[in-house]
């Protein structure tokens, strides 16, 4: 995912496709959703070919990409059964989305339409922990690095 002038990732993180309409990514898609000062992107993971492995690196395909004025809004799905959805609606497409926080991502994608670009980088909170003697894996979605006991990728959650 390649960041515009001015553009700063708000968050990023493994998701899954569970409904869409209209040319939205198909169900079942897996890949890192991220939020932008300035766009809502769907990034997911190229098989890896001939033509992967010559070029090197990891490949990812954008799913979806709409930016924050053509959001007509993102909310949290309630259901009687099952996890909470974050569903994100543009004037073309509707789609929801299996994520660990779907409120904090409504939240956020709301804070960003109110502000508009450039929105402020708020500060994370970073966990200390004990450096072990662990292997560390690539995730495959968002190309972070990640201890193999840990189970998933640090920075987007998915599993490793
Ligand atoms: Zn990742």
């Amino acid at each position: 995912m390649l960041l515009g002038p001015g553009e700063t990732l708000l968050r990023g993180e493994y998701a899954i496709v569970r409904s869409a309409d209209g040319p939205a990514p198909a169900v079942g898609a897996e890949g890192v959703l991220y939020l932008t000062s300035q766009r809502v992107i769907f990034e997911v993971p190229v098989p890896r070919g001939l033509a992967g492995a010559l070029r090197g690196g990891r490949g990812t395909r954008t799913a979806l990409e709409a930016p924050i004025a053509t959001l007509r809004g993102a909310a949290v799905v309630r259901r009687r059964l099952g996890r909470e959805r974050l569903a994100i609606e543009t004037d073309r497409l509707r789609a929801t989305f299996d994520v660990l926080q779907p409120s904090a991502w409504a939240h956020a994608i709301a804070t960003a339409r109110r502000a508009g670009p450039p929105a402020a980088e708020r500060p994370v909170e970073r966990i200390h922990t004990i450096e072990r003697q662990v292997v560390k894996v690539r995730c495959r979605y968002c190309g972070a690095l990640g201890n193999e006991v840990d189970g998933r990728c640090p920075s987007c959650g998915a599993p490793l």
